[in-house]
């Protein structure tokens, strides 16, 4: 059985829904702080509860044949990250500690990480291979860095096979429109963009135009949900046949700007969509491009919804069909 931390999050349960839908046996724990029970399979079991709490975690690892663990649970606002660091370090990085030692003290030994492009700060060359330096410029970047640090000792001193997976920007919902994107408070372009189409918002801030980038604002790597599911499946099934730890980007390798990113949607809700030119927002590097060619050629991963107006289409029938 697989353990999947935060399985109700955003990225969790397109991972659930994904490997359920393969047959795996699958036993959620989340604290429901951001997640959403109904984004679960009804015959996927869910424990409610923190994972910095041990005696849960025994209790879990003792009850359930846990052999490997799926891990995506975390607090991943870069703006609060800042702003209560905190919060992020003693979650992010401090109970994915008690889940590590938990797994080592029942002998569990595969572990896929949720790690992030955040890690490396700004970008010194695009598109970011993985060999690319880290130097996170927030504490959610760096809350994530140290676990993948924490790793790589536990890795060396107890045999903790792992893959580091650096999503670069999730985006799209379940093309059968079951499960989707549901933040509170959202603060991600996509969703934001099309709930000003929808009319639930009056305009989409456009956080500076003043980059050097061809429409002079910022670039990202939008990657769908599924397919970043699909990468956690082919890590699983690697370490399952004794590779060795590893670390991968996964990202479309395409940019894509704030610009684009807006007439895409307004494309798929065929409607013109209000919008205000502001300031820059504060750590945003002005473009995050992937290299995802390890993952490719490593791990097998092969993307299925490449293209960004599939990514959209895909988000918007989930917004404006949202279940939660
Ligand atoms: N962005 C924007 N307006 C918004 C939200 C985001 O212009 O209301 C920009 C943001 O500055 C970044 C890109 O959209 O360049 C993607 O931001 P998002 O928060 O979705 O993801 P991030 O790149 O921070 O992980």
């Amino acid at each position: 059985m697989i353990l999947v931390t935060g399985g109700a999050g955003y990225i969790g349960s397109h991972y659930v829904l994904y490997a359920h839908q393969r047959g795996e046996q699958l036993l959620v724990l989340d604290n429901l702080a951001y997640g959403h029970k109904e984004s679960l399979p009804s015959d996927v079991p869910l424990i409610v509860g923190d994972m910095g709490d041990k005696s849960l975690l025994d209790s879990i690892f003792t009850t359930y044949k846990i052999n490997a663990v799926v891990h995506f649970a975390a607090y991943a606002y870069v703006g609060e990250s800042v702003t209560a660091p905190a919060k992020y370090y003693a979650n992010n990085t401090v109970a994915t500690l008690a889940v590590l030692n938990a797994m080592r003290d029942h002998d569990v030994r595969q572990f896929v990480f949720s790690s992030t492009c955040a890690t490396y700060g700004n970008p010194s060359y695009v598109p970011m291979d993985e060999k690319h330096p880290q130097n996170p410029i927030n504490p959610y970047g760096e809350s994530k860095y140290f676990v993948e640090r924490i790793l790589k000792s536990y890795d060396h001193a107890y045999g903790m096979r792992y893959t580091a997976l650096r999503y670069f920007n999730a985006a799209g919902a379940d093309p059968e429109g079951s499960i989707g994107e549901s933040h509170d408070p959202e603060t991600h372009l996509i969703p934001l963009v099309q709930q000003t189409a929808m009319g639930k918002r009056d305009s989409i801030s456009i956080f500076g135009t003043d980059y050097d980038t061809p429409d002079g604002t910022c670039i990202r790597d939008y990657i769908h949900i599924l397919d970043l599911a699909q990468a956690h499946a082919l890590a699983l099934e690697k370490m399952r046949a004794g590779e060795l730890s590893a670390i991968y980007n996964l990202g479309c390798e395409k940019g894509y700007s704030v610009r684009e990113v807006i007439s895409a949607c307004e494309k798929a809700a065929n409607r013109s969509i209000p919008y205000q030119e502001m300031q820059r927002r504060a750590g945003d590097p002005p473009r995050l491009v992937a290299s995802a060619a390890k993952a490719k050629n490593e791990l097998g991963w092969k993307p299925v919804y490449e293209d960004l107006e599939e990514i959209i289409q895909h988000a918007w029938n989930w917004e404006t069909n949202r279940k939660y």
